[in-house]
């Protein structure tokens, strides 16, 4: 099934509903919106798209991302979302991996993209966009569950990123796993698009197109915590997706104006971890409004989830260790942990999180070895670490590849940042490992911090919380921690910067 076909059911029963919105202007209702979409897969198919074909989409956060996405899909091609925050050459690797036909771009990345391509590229906000909204309606091709509808190409924080074949099925699953497990979506709610829609937040597009629900780019395309507010407000109840950086973020500028977040109906966080301090803090000032999600390209936003009832919770015993996990297994997946070579091990043993079920790809595209390095028994390998409690909770330890091994013992990063977190003058952290030559690695930590506090204070901090050999050997102060366009922290960056002051 077409995932255009949710377009043409709400259109068709609710086409007067507002759909898309740009700041706190309506721009389209839901007959205006699938009519647009239609014309640019006719347009599309004038220009030689067929299906299967890729089409880039390599622009910011705004209302005509949608009839250009749809529109891929109407004429049965498959959309590659590309962040706009990315350079213009590395948009080129991606245009060129993907064999793309054409992109969609707005002004600013048409202008990087053009410097490094000469892929025909077609500017949203260009009079030739809105006469191929214009074109006649076209029919909604046929396409089938395992047929590719987005190219996802990893963030890449470890290296060359890959193309992650998500199917027409595999967004089926996700979406309706959003409604099973993650959040019920109504008409009168907003999907507000902060996080780049090339991403998760554009993947959350789907259900609330299902529902009937408004799409409201904010007019400041991308993420601006007083505007959050301010929308909310007007426009509420309004879900959004944020990474936890964004969570921390709009806690800060909350918590500086008084405003208590009226009108944000759901916050869902995830691709990075959230550390429980900042949780706390979020949850004590919005109340239950936090969902947390794990997932990964390879199973769009869909492994794990953590309920708003359970981010909530400080009355169960062993509400800390729920939180600090990521939840249970979604409707759609099964969870296990393996060794090395995908043999499950028992509940409680670190491993590696082993996931299949629904939503989970088949492969990346074009690469066969790195597909099957990652899908092993038909498992797909997250190459994330963590352990499974008797509950069903999972907790993530760190990326197998950011574990710190200090004289043959593992040292998990996020354990050592949580205890340095529950310090008051601790704003952000970041733990890794520095080459020694007697322990093999060592611990250190960059760390941004409010004036005036001190390595000793750290130092008796973690003596008091952790085990001796956890604690960081060396504190590095600094203002900000180096980010993806994710807001991710690249561990990769800081481990460059230890490097260049040890090998001088
Ligand atoms: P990406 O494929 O770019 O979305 O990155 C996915 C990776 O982000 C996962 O494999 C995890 O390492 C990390 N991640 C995603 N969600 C969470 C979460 N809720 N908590 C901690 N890490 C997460």
């Amino acid at each position: 099934m077409n995932m255009a076909h949710w377009l043409a059911r709400t259109a068709a029963r609710a086409g007067g509903t507002p759909a898309l919105f740009h700041g706190q202007e309506q721009v389209a209702d839901y007959a205006q919106f699938f009519r647009a979409a239609q014309g640019v897969a006719t347009a599309l198919s004038a220009r030689g798209v067929t299906p299967g074909d890729r089409v880039v989409i390599f622009m910011k956060n705004v209302p005509e991302y949608l009839v250009v996405l749809y529109g891929i899909w109407i004429c049965g091609a498959a959309a590659v979302p590309v962040n706009a925050k990315l350079h213009g050459k590395e948009a080129r690797q991606i245009c060129e991996a993907s064999g793309a036909k054409l992109a969609f771009v707005t002004e600013d990345t048409g202008r990087a993209l053009a410097a490094f391509t000469d892929l025909p590229c077609i500017d949203v906000a260009a009079p030739a966009f809105a006469d191929m909204t214009a074109s006649d309606p076209a029919q909604i091709a046929p396409r089938g569950p395992d047929d590719l509808a987005w190219l996802f190409f990893t963030s890449g924080t470890t290296g060359t990123p890959k193309g992650v074949i998500i199917t027409h099925g595999m967004l089926a699953a996700m979406s309706l796993a959003y409604l099973a497990d993650v959040d019920d979506v109504h008409a009168r709610d907003g999907a507000f698009y902060m996080a780049p829609m090339s991403h998760g937040a554009g993947l959350y597009a789907l259900v609330h197109v299902l529902r009937g629900a408004r799409h409201i780019c904010p007019a400041s395309g991308g993420f601006e915590a007083d505007e959050l507010l301010a929308a909310a407000r007007a426009m509420g109840p309004l879900s959004m997706f944020m990474a936890p950086t964004m969570v921390r973020r709009i806690t800060d500028a909350a918590t500086k104006t008084g405003d208590r977040g009226d009108g944000i109906k759901t916050i869902i966080y995830g691709g990075g971890p959230m550390y429980v301090a900042d949780i706390v803090e979020a949850v004590d000032w919005f109340g239950p409004k936090f969902v947390q999600i794990y997932g990964q390209g390879e199973c769009p936003m869909a492994i794990t989830v953590l309920g708003r009832e359970d981010v909530a919770d400080r009355q169960t015993p062993g509400w800390e260790t729920r939180l600090a996990s990521v939840g249970t297994a979604q409707s759609v997946v099964e969870l296990g942990i393996g060794d090395a070579e995908g043999n499950p091990l028992a509940p409680g043993d670190v491993g590696e999180i082993m996931v299949r079920g629904l939503p989970v790809m088949q492969g990346y595209w074009q690469d066969t070895a790195a597909t099957s390095k990652t899908i092993r028994n038909g498992w797909l390998m997250t190459g994330d670490m963590g352990y499974l409690d008797a509950d069903g909770y999972l907790t993530l330890r760190d990326r197998s590849k950011d574990v710190i091994i200090s004289g043959g013992t593992n040292i998990y990063p996020r354990e050592v940042e949580e205890a340095l977190l529950t310090h008051d003058g601790v704003r952000e952290v970041s733990v890794l490992g520095r080459a020694n030559a007697e322990w093999g690695e060592d611990v250190v930590a960059f760390v941004v911090a409010r004036e005036g506090v001190t390595e000793a204070a750290l130092e008796a901090h973690c003596l008091a919380q952790i085990a001796r050999f956890k604690r960081p050997k060396a504190y590095f102060f600094t203002d900000d921690l180096p980010k993806n366009n994710y807001g991710k922290v690249l561990k990769t960056e800081l481990r460059a910067r230890l490097k260049e002051m040890y090998d001088d």
